[in-house]
């Protein structure tokens, strides 16, 4: 084999951003910034061009940087020396993202208003084949109340369950060995409220996760925050916000009052449950609207190198009459890489103050 071409292996993938560029790593799910100019010479070289006609179209005074490049992109594996047969007959990875399910993910928000509700929320999400179920308590739930509430979900085909819940207070260790059983489908218990160091005082291990904030959650107010630390390259996750809305996308949220909506945060009502069913809400084409709405469509993310694998927020934008508009919550900046406080960013004070959020 003659090493006449390069070529990134089919599971890394290039996101070209305005200053800088990002190879994702789908296989190991992890990324790394390359210069913009290098993006150029990898996507030629991806296009199956020969190494010696991009020296040529380069020039010899950038010879020895594409060399020098080529060399820490073979080491970090994310690409190899091959030959023109390879590049003909290497598969290409396949993007498109086709999932059974007509609802991937709910979040229910319970109170002892719509407890009750809880058996028909629980049918109707079975209608639509939900998968990962969230709950948002938003007041102190009765142990028995929770415990009921997870056996329900253990007769679905639900995947997993996350709990979100305040600090209980008494009783709270014999509550979380309690939930620590294998018939359930808890995988994740989020305590919030908490007093100092609650975490030393419970039971552990747990064959879920546990986690105490000692800050109160008080809605989904507080969702949507973009930062670098939750930036994630899992496959599902990239896939996905190459083709669709990489939070909405086949989301609904069922809040106290019964009202669907895209999600907890969004102010638009597609129904309520008392009227109508999910199923139902999701055959209407505004119910779905915001379902496509990909990186690659909003204003400065379709710019930004991380847009596949950061997750997008609708509810919370720069603008909110614009549905293209920029996450509010995120201080990236892709023309200069730089980051700064979204807080603080005095053009975005009218967009706080028209969502109410305390900052
Ligand atoms: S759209 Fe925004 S607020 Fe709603 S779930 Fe997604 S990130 Fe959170
Ligand atoms: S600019 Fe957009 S894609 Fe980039 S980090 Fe911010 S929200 Fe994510």
């Amino acid at each position: 084999m003659k090493n006449t071409h390069f070529q990134l292996y089919s599971n890394c993938l290039l996101v070209k951003g305005h200053q800088r560029s990002l190879i994702m790593d789908l296989q190991r799910e992890i990324s790394e910034l390359i210069p913009g100019s290098m993006y150029e010479v990898l996507q030629l070289l991806n296009a199956s061009v020969p190494l010696s006609d991009v020296y040529v179209q380069y020039g010899e005074e950038n010879s020895e940087t594409i060399t020098e490049y080529l060399e820490y992109i073979r080491e970090k594996e994310f690409g190899h020396f091959c030959d023109s047969f390879d590049t003909k007959h290497l598969p290409s990875f396949d993007t498109v993202y086709e999932t059974p399910e007509k609802i991937n993910n709910a979040i229910i928000e319970l109170n002892k208003d719509n407890l009750l509700s809880f058996e028909n929320y629980l049918f109707q999400l079975e209608e639509v084949r939900c998968k990962y179920l969230t709950i948002f308590f938003t007041e102190i739930t009765a142990s028995t109340d929770v415990f009921s509430i997870l056996q329900l979900t253990s007769r679905t085909s639900l995947i997993s369950v996350e709990l979100i819940m305040p600090y209980p207070g008494e009783g709270l260790p014999e509550m979380i060995r309690e939930m620590d059983h294998s018939g359930n489908k808890l995988i994740s218990l989020t305590l919030h409220n908490c007093p100092d160091n609650t975490a030393e005082v419970l039971p552990a291990p747990l064959n879920y996760t546990l986690v105490c904030l000692e800050r109160a959650i008080t809605g989904f107010g507080h969702c949507g925050v973009v930062k670098s630390e939750n930036f994630s390259t899992n496959q599902q996750k990239v896939v996905e916000s190459l083709n669709h809305n990489s939070c909405l996308y086949k989301k609904i949220a069922i809040n106290t009052n019964g009202e669907i909506k895209n999600c907890p945060a969004m102010s638009k009502v597609l129904g309520n449950v008392s009227t109508t069913t999910i199923k139902a809400v999701i055959e209407v084409p505004e119910a779905t609207a915001l379902w496509d709405i990909r990186k690659d469509d909003i204003t400065v993310c379709k710019d930004c190198e991380f847009r596949h694998i950061c997750t997008d927020c609708r509810a919370f934008t720069e603008d909110p009459e614009d549905r293209f508009s920029k996450p509010l919550k995120c201080g990236y900046d892709p023309y200069t890489t730089g980051w700064a406080d979204w807080s603080e960013n005095p053009l975005k004070r009218k967009a706080i103050q028209h969502y109410g959020l305390s900052v």
